[in-house]
C-alpha cells in the first residue's frame, strides 16, 4: 500500500453512482428518510432528484410536520397523504424539464432512515424497501432499463424492468388480499 494521494481508494463506477444519489439526498425535505435518484445514461450522469414538495410550495421539512408521521402510517404505505414528490419521480421530471432522453438509462438510488424519525419500531424494519409501487411504475414507463438501490448501511438490491413488473403484480394481489372487505357482496 502506497502513502499519500495515492492511497485513496477510487470507487468503482457502482458505488460512484449510488454515492452521487447520496449526495442528492442530502437535500431531501422528507422527514422520515433521505432518498436521491440519479440517472445515468452512457455512463454519465444525466438527471437527478431528491424528495421534494412541488415547486413553489411548502416542504415537510419547512412545515415540521407530515400527515404520514402524525397518522402513524408504516413505511411503504399511503403516499398520498404526503406533499413530496419522490426521489425516483423527480429524477424522471427534472429530465423532462429539460428536455434529456432517459429512455434505456439505469436508475440510481440511495435511501436511509433519518435517525429516530419514526418513533415506533413497527414502522420501519431495516431492509431494501426498493422503489414504491408509485414510482416503480414511473420507472417503467420512463424506458428506465434498471434500477440499484442503496438502503444505507443495509445493502445494495438491483431490479430489473421484469422484476419490477413481477413486484407490482404480486403487490397487486397483495392488495387485493386486503381490501377484499371492501369489494361489494355478491347475490344483494
Ligand atoms: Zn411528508
Ligand atoms: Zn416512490
Amino acid at each position: 500500500m502506497t502513502e499519500g494521494p495515492q492511497a485513496t481508494k477510487r470507487p468503482e463506477k457502482f458505488e460512484h453512482y449510488l454515492n452521487r444519489a447520496k449526495v442528492a439526498a442530502e437535500r431531501g425535505t422528507c422527514l422520515r428518510r433521505r432518498v436521491g435518484a440519479v440517472i445515468v445514461k452512457d455512463d454519465v450522469e444525466v438527471s437527478s432528484g431528491y424528495v421534494g414538495a412541488p415547486r413553489g410550495t411548502e416542504n415537510c421539512c419547512d412545515l415540521g410536520r407530515c400527515l404520514r408521521i402524525e397518522a402513524g402510517i408504516p413505511s411503504g404505505q399511503r403516499y398520498e397523504l404526503c406533499r413530496s414528490v419522490h426521489a425516483e419521480q423527480n429524477a424522471i421530471v427534472n429530465a423532462a424539464r429539460s428536455g434529456i432522453g432517459i429512455k434505456d438509462g439505469e436508475m440510481y438510488i440511495s435511501s436511509e432512515k433519518i435517525e429516530g424519525a419514526y418513533g415506533r419500531d413497527d414502522l420501519y424494519k431495516p431492509k431494501i424497501y426498493g422503489p414504491c409501487m408509485i414510482c416503480k411504475k414511473e420507472i417503467i414507463n420512463a424506458g428506465i432499463k434498471a434500477v440499484h438501490m442503496r438502503e444505507e448501511g443495509i445493502g445494495v438490491r438491483s431490479y430489473s424492468i421484469k422484476e419490477l413488473r413481477t413486484m407490482l403484480a404480486d403487490e397487486e394481489k397483495r392488495l387485493a388480499t386486503e381490501f377484499a372487505h371492501l369489494a361489494p357482496k355478491q347475490g344483494r
